[in-house]
């Protein structure tokens, strides 16, 4: 292949990216100068070297503990539980939640083959045996996968005495936390309700 259309055919592989964004995105970059296609290799290879997981929450961090696990200001008894690392900088955006955050890596979807076990549930409950975790807030997607992760783990939640939340919708069916509105959003996670009662 050369080196054009190896270019192309890497980028196409990026979610929402066809074929002709693709090669829009390599005459692009070919187009700028030296220093820029550097620094976004640079840019590349720095995040994928230098982040890891955080081995609290599962979002990405340079440091075995990430920013906000180890931030004394944030409410270490309130866990949010997101879908993906990307679910956490929108709900960080509306500024009305100060607690910390879990993110599961992935929705349970039988159809697809993933169970519990693929998930970061595990570590979740080892997070409630060693804190003092008084309420976990679900922030999933609402979707038939979201719903049914949220009432999985609510179930295994019960006995462990936590307070069980889940942010009000305002979010349509079927939208993503990713994409609703700072406003929306905000509201949603003031007006969570409990789950668990
Ligand atoms: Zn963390």
């Amino acid at each position: 292949m050369n080196p054009l259309s190896k270019l192309i055919f890497e980028l196409s592989k990026l979610p929402g990216i066809g074929e002709k964004s693709a090669t829009r995105l390599a005459y692009y970059i070919l187009n700028q100068d030296d220093a820029y296609a550097e620094g976004l290799a640079g840019a590349l290879r720095e995040a994928k070297t230098k982040l890891r997981y955080c081995e609290e929450c599962y979002n990405f961090s340079e440091v075995e503990r990430c920013e906000t696990c180890s931030d004394v200001r944030r409410d270490q008894g309130i866990i949010c539980i997101v879908e993906r690392p990307s679910d956490v900088i929108p709900i960080e955006r509306t500024g009305s939640y100060r607690g910390v955050f879990h993110v599961l890596h992935g929705l349970l979807s039988p159809m697809d083959g993933i169970g519990p076990e693929d998930l970061k549930m595990k570590e979740l409950f080892t997070r409630l045996k060693d804190r003092d975790v008084k309420e976990v807030v679900f922030a999933l997607n609402p979707s038939v996968e979201g719903e049914a992760t949220a009432l999985y783990l609510s179930r295994l939640l019960k006995p462990v005495g936590v307070r069980v939340s889940q942010v009000a919708y305002g979010i349509p069916f079927g939208g993503t936390i990713e994409f609703t509105d700072r406003q929306t959003l905000g509201k949603a996670l003031e007006n969570r309700t409990e789950l668990n009662k």
